[in-house]
């Protein structure tokens, strides 16, 4: 018996969770999904034609078999048999022929579904906020884009086509047999519920090995993630952990191989017992038309029986196909479901409709009572206020896990405040155009992220119509030309997945040069807390101080030399800021500044000489 189109048999039950979780259908749902075939709906009428015909005309030949028989063979007539067997083959190329047409277009038209559902949930996530990213896993993002939105492509090239076609191959093929025999067609169906129990049992079994396997390769798929990354191996490697690695991947992997075979012989004995099902429905439609033929003296053919037994050989997979379809619709309506929910998150961070036009930019940063919190639960930013003029300099310090960098973020909106507001040019950022205040800010972060390609590739980041001569002055400028110089490829040196070809502070300074191509009204500096040695960072330094003594700059500084270069020193402790002043000043204080001091700066200071 041939498996119903599209209808795989161990996709035949829902887990538990796909039962907890099943989709509410309502009308404003199928609304939107019907939204995605709007501009394509030319196209699918052609497929719904080719559908219909398709399935129609691939019933024509066992209708046919009836007259060769008949007309053909019994009443001895070549010239019609002759006919008959070349309208039959044509009829069934025909149908192939318009198959394979039906194919292209549909899957053209899935394929340009998708292309246009990736390219607006990209976009859409790109306009997610700070917040979105930090509060869900990549790995679900990830899966969102690829397996969500693939899965929408197999819906719409094979979930849909196929309920369409084997219903109409299923009509099409009853209401055939009701008009040979009503008798016969009775008895044919009667033979139906006969495969739904050996169908489901089969798929019962496959399918929980199916789970098992998966969860299985899931394993596998962790345990390569995390001990094949480059940090993974690398302790692995440091603890010696390689033959423990070795052991559980090959076990898992024994296992895998284990459910692969049992997988592959799941329900072969419920096949015996459809194949023999299915040799039963022909041998009765045989026996009951004998015996009307013989005993009845019924109108009925040889040709007509055969008709009926092939007509009947064609029902059995689309009704299996349709049994199992209730499951492959709800999942599909779930993917739905899941895909819109992430469509329907609201973009937290957006430009005004009519931004504020800033006088003067030079990258005047104004914080007025500032309060911000990241969850409900706990306040972050307390009361902050402080002023940074354009050309002046602001060093901000405090014990870590204190708010320095998120008194930074709220600046370039990568989140905003819950009271007070911040002010960029004298304009609450609010109020400016997004592009427009990103543009004018430029941040040096702690963890800095380049991306795998040339040194040259991630300097035009920021610029990409700079010059050779703009790269090199900016690479100068950020003390990391030297190091250019002596690479083979110079500026086209790869640096390696997320740049881990390269130390700390290369790509420091690095990520330094890439700011000043950007060249921004407010340069934002978060000085790495991880120790570099001296050198690498009295380079940094050396890089910084001449950029800072021109620049608008808030510097969040560990090291002393650093603040020393700053016009205003901020002391931040528990989202406050509990002291402001100079150098000279603050560490007379007593305060949390000569706190920190003590046992800061001046050990850093120390270590430095
Ligand atoms: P460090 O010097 O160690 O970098 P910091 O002073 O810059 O520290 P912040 O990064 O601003 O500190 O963090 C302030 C507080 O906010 C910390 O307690 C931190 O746990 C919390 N926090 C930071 N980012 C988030 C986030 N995305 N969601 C929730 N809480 C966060």
């Amino acid at each position: 018996m041939p498996p119903g189109r599209g209808g795989p048999m161990g996709a035949g039950f829902l887990t538990e969770e796909e039962k907890k979780n099943r989709p509410k259908v309502t009308w404003p749902l199928l609304k939107r999904i019907l939204r995605y075939l709007k501009p394509y709906v030319p196209q699918l009428l052609l497929v719904l034609a080719a559908i219909i015909l398709s399935a129609t005309l691939g019933l024509l030949p066992s209708v046919l078999t009836g007259e060769i028989i008949d007309k053909g063979l019994i009443g001895q007539d070549l010239d019609m048999l002759i006919k008959l067997i070349i309208l039959s083959l044509g009829v069934s190329l025909g149908s192939n022929l318009i198959g394979v047409g039906e194919h292209y277009l549909n899957n053209w038209i899935s394929q340009h579904i998708t292309y246009d559902m990736r390219n607006q949930m990209y976009r859409h996530l790109q306009g997610m906020s700070q917040r979105f990213f930090t509060s869900n896993n990549q790995g679900d993002i990830i899966t969102r884009m690829t397996s969500d939105i693939g899965g929408v492509e197999r819906v719409f090239s094979s979930t849909f086509t196929s309920i369409l076609s084997n219903v109409i191959t299923l009509v099409a093929a009853v209401v055939i047999m009701f008009r040979q025999n009503w008798i016969m067609a009775l008895v044919g169906m009667a033979i139906i519920p006969l495969f739904v129990i050996p169908t489901r049992l089969a798929g019962r079994t496959r399918w929980a090995l199916t789970k098992e396997s998966q969860e299985c390769n899931d394993q596998i798929n962790g345990i390569l993630g995390e001990t094949l990354s480059v940090s993974g191996q690398l302790l692995v490697k440091l603890f010696c952990k390689e033959d423990y690695e070795y052991g559980k991947y090959k076990d898992v992997n024994h296992r895998m191989i284990r459910l692969n075979i049992r997988e592959s012989m799941a329900g072969r004995w419920f096949w015996v017992l459809i194949s023999t099902f299915s040799s039963v429905g022909p041998m009765l439609l045989y026996l009951v038309g004998g015996i009307l033929m013989i005993k009845y003296n019924s109108s009925l053919t040889v040709g007509d029986v055969t008709v009926l037994v092939a007509l009947l050989g064609r029902m059995y997979g689309p009704v299996n196909m349709l049994l199992n379809i209730q499951v492959e619709w709800i999942r599909s309506m779930a993917l739905f479901t899941r895909i819109f929910e992430y469509f329907d998150m609201k973009v937290e961070i957006t430009s005004p409709e009519h931004p504020a036009q800033p006088i003067l930019s030079d990258g005047t940063v104004e914080f007025k009572d500032v309060d911000f919190s990241y969850t409900e639960e706990r306040q972050i930013l307390r009361k902050i206020n402080f002023k940074l003029e354009g050309g002046h300099s602001i060093a901000i310090v405090g014990p870590s896990g204190s708010g320095k960098s998120t008194i930074i973020n709220l600046i370039p909106r990568l989140y905003d405040v819950n009271a007070g507001e911040v002010q960029f040019d004298g304009v609450d950022v609010r109020r400016l155009d997004l592009n427009f205040l990103r543009q004018n800010i430029g941040i040096v972060s702690q963890e800095t992220y380049l991306f795998n390609g040339t040194i040259r590739e991630n300097l035009l980041y920021a610029k990409p119509d700079a010059t050779e001569a703009e790269l090199i002055e900016a690479c100068k400028k950020a003390n990391i030309y030297e190091f250019i110089e002596k690479q083979e490829l110079g500026l086209d040196a790869v640096v390696g997945n997320r740049g881990l070809k390269l130390s700390g502070g290369e790509k420091q300074r690095i990520s330094i040069a890439r700011v000043l191509l950007k060249d921004p009204a407010l340069l934002i500096f978060d000085e790495a807390t991880s120790s570099l040695d001296s050198i690498s960072e009295s380079k940094i330094q050396e890089a910084i101080d001449p950029i800072i003594e021109s620049r608008t700059s808030i510097l969040i500084a560990h090291r002393l030399s650093t603040i020393l270069a700053a016009d205003e020193i901020l002391v931040v402790k528990d989202g406050e800021i509990v002291e402001r002043g100079v150098h000279s000043e603050l560490v007379k204080a007593g305060g949390t500044y000569t706190e920190l001091y003590e046992t800061q700066f001046r050990r850093a200071l120390d270590a430095q000489e």
